[in-house]
């Protein structure tokens, strides 16, 4: 509920940011709700590039954050190109902001949420220090094999949808903007490796190890 003013009660997404607290000031009535500031982490990738072998592989390792996969709140009516998806978007970012509230980052995986444009842009983005983007990438061949590989009923079969998703792994491969995008290749890497490069990334960002040392296999067809 950061959204609605504890002195006014107005709502309001677009408070305005006083990094000294930090505070986000209601634009209502100037009052200062002091809040937590977290980065926010973002793995994505085409579709087949990894995500969610990683995220599955991460699931119950790591105790410093939160680790969530965007597509748990997809719905058609949020299949707004034309807008950058902006409702979904807005969703998430408000909803990972109030995670943050207990004190731990949300790393968020999903394909469009990697893309800076989607998420630059949203009102709620304010509310975070930093988002980090990190894209698993691979060749087109490995690309398309993973997702020949998927059973039938996801549809990744498909001719349409496998040129869809080599051309955005191909856009994460020469992305070459502001803000960043780190890429993780894992053409010629196991599963479990990967799993271990991204906890890396993520230890690397919200400063220090929130690993358990819980070994589990990873199937290395998994991808
Ligand atoms: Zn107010």
């Amino acid at each position: 509920m950061m959204n609605v003013c504890f002195q006014c009660g107005m709502y309001h997404a677009d408070k305005i940011i006083d990094p000294a607290g930090p505070f986000a000031v209601c634009p209502e009535c100037g009052f200062r709700h002091p809040f937590r500031q977290l980065p926010l982490l973002i793995v994505s990738g085409a579709s087949g590039a990894g995500k969610s072998t990683v995220c599955q592989g991460l699931s119950g390792q790591l105790t410093r954050t939160v680790l969530l996969d965007s597509d748990i709140l997809w719905r058609p009516e949020f299949n707004t190109p034309e807008t950058n998806y902006r409702d979904y978007f807005e969703l998430w970012l408000r909803l990972c902001k109030n995670i943050s509230q207990s004190g731990r980052p949300v790393v968020l995986f999903g394909a469009g949420a990697g893309v800076p444009e989607n998420i630059e842009d949203c009102i709620e983005r304010r509310y975070f220090s930093h988002v980090h983007y990190l894209a698993l990438v691979c060749s087109a061949e490995s690309l398309t094999e993973r997702l020949r590989r998927r059973p039938i009923w996801r549809g990744t079969q498909e001719v349409k949808y496998i040129e869809e998703h080599i051309r955005f792994n191909r856009w994460f491969r020469e992305y070459d903007s502001q803000p960043a995008i780190e890429r993780i290749d894992t053409t010629n890497t196991l599963p479990e490796e990967t799993v271990a490069q991204v906890a890396s990334w993520i230890d690397e960002r919200v400063g220090g190890s929130g690993h358990n040392q819980i070994s589990r296999s990873t199937r290395t067809d998994a991808f």
